[in-house]
């Protein structure tokens, strides 16, 4: 019995060609969709010297008859498409058949597989793309496939293969994606002395982020619960004409980070179409859209987003390793996302932690968070960065991961048997019990465990997200620089030097943007003197400062003066308010857009003329200043991310005052 056929040339010809063969990497990436599409629900991945040396995939899915293990191996060979029309509506991460041919070129490979409709297994063995072997064999179900020496007969390219740790940190990066993409099946990745990856089957993405990457980074995420939005399909892209079709369903979930979370580069940014982990300009930018002015334009969220929708919106044939996709409604797709994480951004709690006496001696207040993200940056484990970046070192034995300092919580053998939360110790006076399913304590290097000596940071509820409430009373300053305010849902801290900042950044870019913002005319003029740098940024962003309420003139052959700043800059700020604007845009000038170049503007003349701290403000400016912060669209975090609030909640108090 066959189901493998060959594509018609003229098919064949319609699909975007090219080498899908690179690395170690590339061949599970193929072998591991095989074995997906193949309903495989467990598979494992062996691989020694990084793969160069041996590659083995075992999965437990359909397996192949006789005659399709054969026929495999053919080019334009696939069970998963039949014509051209096809490739409109691909529901599996396969179609091209041209991976088993092309890795069988560079390798020696054994494929041992068998179908339930078959009494034997079958045997294939190809070195070099030549068949060496054929033979019967008793064999269980599903599918081995072993690829050795790698390259091993095109020396020219086995030179371009990278350190083993290298090629092992590409292949713990695409593991990893699949597990992510696929929380419902099991994973294991292993090279000779290293369990990498072992998830067993879990309920949801929530928990397999939990296995993969540990509870301290689900403890910096924002759950996106599923979203749903009609599509109205047109008839052809860009047309306004519906084509008489019902519009059909997209969904979105996903995790997205606190503003106080930022990465300096992409690589913790993932997306997948319908379980297809892509790469995809659109969406990034649909995400950098919906973080503007949460966090400043040169840093990057952590996020993971799920889109599903029906295959024939989406086509992947755009490029042969299937990597990039491109939508066929990609402007309702952009916005979609947009609105979808803005909101959920917009909606969570502003407030990220309220750090108790003894917890707070290591973390004091927003540098104690500062060092937390630098840490975390540090300790970043490989399986998060895109590894053409750095690469890991090799793992360290008995290491289940080759991220160190990550917390590597043992696989559960079973789902059922899975706990999100840390195990919950029981109640010492001082400590906040905690709220079931939340990790809530953590240790010196972050990791959410059980609080030996009951020092303890209570993590805040995400659950039942509110909008910063514009009912704070406020009750005083806490060293003239925290206003302490309370309602009824418990008491809240506010930094007041940033809270006025989000207040002054909004109101700075609705000005801009209505062209109304105010110059005040110095008294006498400031004379800066300019490096040769900084007088290259001035020259290309004179317009845009003049629009902020700037009037800077030569003056000498360095020197320039300020004749009028922004309305509310004090005249001693003004001269340091130009000269970071000007570090700041600094030598990537050229590749800022107006609107980050507005961004960064607004929010360094926010930054400036904010009430400081260490400063006393009476009743009425404290009541006036938690109201303008309500009105902000966006309260919880300055234009910079810093967290603006901290709240400890009713249920908490009475918890701790044993009052429950
Ligand atoms: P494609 O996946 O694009 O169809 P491949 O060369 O990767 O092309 O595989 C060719 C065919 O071999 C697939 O269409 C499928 O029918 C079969 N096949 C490959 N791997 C497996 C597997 N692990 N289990 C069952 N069938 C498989
Ligand atoms: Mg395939």
């Amino acid at each position: 019995m066959s189901i493998i056929h060959i594509l018609p040339e003229a098919v064949a010809n319609k699909i975007a060609a090219g080498e899908v063969v690179e690395r170690p990497a590339s061949i599970v990436k193929e072998l591991l969709e095989n074995s997906l599409d193949a309903g495989a629900d467990r598979i494992e991945v062996s691989v020694e010297a990084g793969g160069k040396r041996l590659v083995r995939v075992e999965d437990n899915g359909c397996g192949m008859s006789h005659d399709d293990a054969l026929l495999a191996f053919e080019r334009h060979a696939t069970s998963k498409i039949r014509s051209a029309e096809d490739l409109f509506d691909v529901a599996t991460l396969g179609f091209r058949g041209e991976a088993l041919p092309s890795i069988a070129a560079v390798s020696r490979l054994v494929l041992q597989t068998r179908h339930a409709s078959e009494p034997a297994g079958t045997k294939v063995e190809i070195v070099g793309g030549k068949l060496r072997d054929v033979v019967e064999l008793a064999w269980p179900g599903g599918t081995h496939v072993e690829v050795r020496d790698l390259f091993f007969n095109t020396p020219a390219r086995r030179k371009f293969l990278k350190a083993e740790s290298t090629e092992l940190g590409h292949l713990a990066t695409l593991v990893t994606h699949y597990a992510l993409a696929h929380p419902e099946r099991s994973f294991r990745l292993a090279s000779l002395t290293n369990e990498i990856v072992n998830v067993s089957p879990v309920r949801d993405s929530r928990q397999r982020i939990y296995q993969l990457m540990g509870g301290q980074l689900l403890e910096q995420l924002i759950e996106i619960t599923p979203v749903e939005r009609r599509m109205p399909v047109y008839s052809s892209a860009g047309s306004e004409e519906q084509d008489g079709s019902e519009p059909v369903p997209v969904r979105l979930w996903g995790f997205i980070s606190r503003p106080e979370v930022q990465k300096l580069n992409r690589n913790s940014i993932y997306f997948f179409v319908n379980r297809r982990q892509v790469r995809d300009r659109l969406i990034l930018h649909a995400i950098t859209e919906a973080y503007r002015n949460v966090l400043p334009p040169s840093v990057f969220p952590v996020a993971l987003i799920f889109l599903e929708l029906p295959p024939a919106e989406v086509d992947v044939n755009v490029h042969p390793s299937k990597t990039e996709v491109r939508f066929r409604h990609s402007g309702f797709i952009h916005d979609f996302a947009r609105d979808s994480i803005r909101q959920r951004l917009m909606t969570s709690r502003p407030v990220a932690a309220f750090p108790l006496p003894k917890a707070a001696e290591q973390r004091s207040g927003i540098e104690g968070d500062e060092a937390e993200v630098a840490e975390a940056l540090a300790e970043e484990p490989p399986l998060l960065r895109g590894a053409e970046e750095r690469s890991p070192g090799p793992p360290r034995s008995g290491e289940h991961r080759p991220a160190s300092g990550w917390r590597s919580p043992s696989a559960p053998t079973e789902a059922t048997g899975f706990r999100l939360s840390a195990p919950r110790p029981a109640p010492r006076p001082g400590v906040l019990p905690l709220e079931d399913g939340e990790p809530i304590f953590r240790d010196p290097a972050g990791a959410a465990v059980p609080s030996p000596g009951g020092a303890a940071v209570p993590r805040l509820e995400e659950a039942g997200a509110s909008e910063f409430p514009m009912d704070l009373k406020p009750l005083g300053q806490v060293e003239d620089s925290f206003i302490v305010a309370t309602n009824t849902e418990g008491l809240w801290i506010v930094d007041q030097h940033v809270a006025h900042e989000r207040v002054l950044f909004e109101r700075h870019q609705r000005l801009r943007r209505e062209k109304k913002v105010e110059g005040q005319r110095l008294l006498l003029p400031v004379i800066v003197e300019l490096k040769p740098e900084q007088q290259a940024t001035l020259g290309q962003i004179a317009e845009e400062l003049a629009a902020n309420g700037f009037d800077v003139e030569p003056f000498g052959q360095r020197t320039v003066a300020i004749k009028t700043a922004p309305a509310d800059i004090a005249p001693q700020d003004v001269q340091r308010l130009l000269l970071e604007i000007l570090d700041e845009l600094g030598p990537e000038m050229r590749a800022l857009s107006l609107e980050v170049l507005r961004n960064k503007i607004s929010a360094s003349v926010a930054c400036h003329a904010a009430i400081k701290v260490n400063m006393p403000l009476d009743r009425n400016r404290m009541e006036w200043l938690l109201r303008e912060l309500a009105r902000t669209e966006c309260p919880m975090a300055c234009p910079h991310g810093r967290p603006i609030v901290l709240k400890y909640g009713l249920k908490d108090i009475r918890k701790a005052f044993k009052r429950t």
